[in-house]
């Protein structure tokens, strides 16, 4: 979109300058155009003016008005002078004067002052000349010039002048003529920069140009400038000087006017851009988003398994690539959370059946017991803590008596069942810190740890009472059993548990040689 958008506004930018370039010619050429006419009208009517009165200067009236001068006020000269300058109206005063700069005789009874350049008639050319520059004229009330040209006799001979006030604003109206075609301001300013006179309609008071925009426009004579316009506006303008005349004449056009159609372009542009940029923005900034987000959002997903958090599941809303994704992204959390809690079962089982395989390893499958392999790491380790701690522990050994008579009266099944009824009648007889194995066939060991030769007596007796007080029942048979017990405890000098063991084992033998049902202890 950038790519679009660049090439567009430099294109308009471009062609902006060059309208504005382009404007900038047309009203140069405009302003050089009327500054021509201006100055051609100015000069025109400024020849014709001076024509006038040249050819007045020629005219007998005046030449015998001024040979003449003794006559100090010839009657017919100020008559003929009245009648001309009426005729003649850019003309406010017309006066004759003597070589000496005396006023012979003029239009109106009170002639305005005239002052003839020193020396005179020397620097005056045949055809005239100005005497005084356009200015402000208080006697008038208006903007004149004064041209005087001198009266030659017939021989030649200098009589006096023809001095001519001359109302400046009679040339406004070719200059109005001139701007309008041109749509632009003539003004024309006396070389100090002082407004004369202006076309510009409804006038209100011309202000001075600044100096230093004077000094600008008159070395910069023919071409076009930008400065304060007299109407205080910014302006585009330039200046040139007539030859004939000491005036400046300044053509000017408002710049706001030139560029209102340029400027109007240019906003609309500027305009358009602005929305088209606001618009890319938005668009830009809502694909990013779409496309950010749901990225984002995967990635956390992705950091939430990695951290060992299964329960992802994202919410799938698009039917895009990055929604294919999301999809793909759920199955295979999905597949992973399958896995995980089939392996987790899995090694649950897994677990009981080794805690099951280890309880079968160290029981005997009849009497639910410790078996012979258990006995012995129970013994090791009663043995070692002996060793440690020097808290003795006593061993009882058991065994059923007449046990092959019962089972050839009763059966080997009978048997089996009274074997794990005497195994139960053993485990509830001891405490809970007690051990009680099936040593081999009908014999049975129970370790009394930390316990003394008198107290294990007497749980012997008590056990032993206790078997042989229960009727044991197979098959709707009351079977009596009786049990012989050797009893023994751990001593100093032992090596090992097997040495208590067979100290017990022959208490066991004397109770049977005694007489069985009886318990026998070494001491
Ligand atoms: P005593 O009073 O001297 O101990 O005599 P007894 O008959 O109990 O001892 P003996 O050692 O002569 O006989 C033991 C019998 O125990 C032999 C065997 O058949 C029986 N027996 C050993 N194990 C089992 C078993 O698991 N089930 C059954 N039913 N009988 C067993
Ligand atoms: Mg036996
Ligand atoms: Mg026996």
């Amino acid at each position: 979109m950038l790519a679009t958008l660049i090439p567009s506004t430099g294109l308009g930018l471009l062609s902006l300058w060059q309208n504005e370039t382009m404007v900038a010619d047309n009203v140069a050429h405009q302003l050089h155009t009327l500054a021509v006419d201006a100055n051609r009208e100015l000069e025109y009517w400024f020849e014709e003016r001076v024509e006038g009165v040249l050819t007045l200067s020629t005219s007998n009236t005046v030449i015998n008005g001024l040979s003449h001068p003794s006559a100090t006020s010839p009657q017919p000269l100020p008559h003929y002078l009245r009648l001309v300058r009426d005729k003649l109206k850019p003309l406010l005063q017309l006066a004759v004067l003597n070589p000496r700069g005396k006023i012979v005789a003029s239009s109106g009874p009170f002639p305005a002052p005239v002052i003839l350049p020193n020396p005179w008639p020397q620097q005056a050319a045949t055809d005239g000349v100005i005497i005084d520059p356009p200015h402000r004229n208080q006697h008038f009330n208006t903007t004149t010039l004064t041209v005087a040209i001198p009266v030659l006799s017939l021989d030649n001979e200098i009589l006096g002048a023809l001095v001519a006030i001359i109302d400046l604003n009679t040339v406004l109206p070719s200059l109005t003529y001139a701007a309008k075609l041109s749509s632009g301001d003539v003004l024309l300013l006396d070389l100090a920069g002082t407004p004369l006179l202006g076309t510009h309609p409804g006038e209100a008071p011309f202000r001075p140009v600044a100096r230093q925009v004077l000094q600008q426009l008159r070395e910069n004579e023919g071409k076009p400038l930008t400065f304060e316009g007299h109407l205080q506006n910014t302006v585009l303008g330039l200046a040139v000087m007539p030859q004939s005349l000491p005036v400046i004449v300044v053509v000017e056009r408002d710049r706001a006017d030139i560029y209102e159609a340029w400027a109007t372009f240019r906003n609309l542009f500027l305009a358009l851009m602005a929305g088209l940029t606001l618009l890319v923005a938005i668009i830009a900034w809502r694909m990013g988003r779409s496309i950010v987000t749901p990225l984002e959002r995967l990635i956390n997903a992705a950091d939430r398994i990695a951290a060992g958090d299964l329960a992802v599941q994202l919410p799938v809303a698009r039917r895009d690539e990055l929604g294919h994704l999301t999809q793909v992204f759920n199955q295979m959390t999905d597949n992973l959370r399958r896995s995980r809690d089939e392996f987790e079962t899995a090694s649950q089982t897994l677990q009981k059946q080794n805690k099951l395989l280890e309880t079968l390893s160290i029981t005997d499958s009849l009497t639910g017991l410790y078996n012979r392999k258990k006995l012995d790491d129970i013994l090791a380790d009663q043995f070692a803590r002996f060793k440690r701690n020097q808290r003795a522990f006593a061993i009882l050994m058991l065994d059923i008596d007449h046990f092959k008579r019962l089972n050839d009266t009763y059966g080997h099944l009978a048997g089996d069942q009274v074997l794990s009824s005497v195994a139960r009648t053993l485990s509830s007889s001891i405490r809970n810190i007690d051990f009680t194995a099936r040593y081999g066939g009908e014999e049975f060991v129970i370790v009394l740890p930390e316990t003394t030769l008198s107290a294990a007596r007497e749980m012997a007796e008590r056990i032993r009472i206790q078997v042989s007080g229960a009727s044991y029942q197979f098959n709707d048979q009351s079977i009596a059993v009786t049990l012989s017990i050797g009893i023994a405890n751990s001593r100093d000098r032992d090596q090992s548990a097997d040495a208590i063991l067979a100290r017990a084992d022959r208490m066991l033998y004397e109770a049977k040689r005694a007489g069985r049902d009886r318990v026998h202890c070494t001491d």
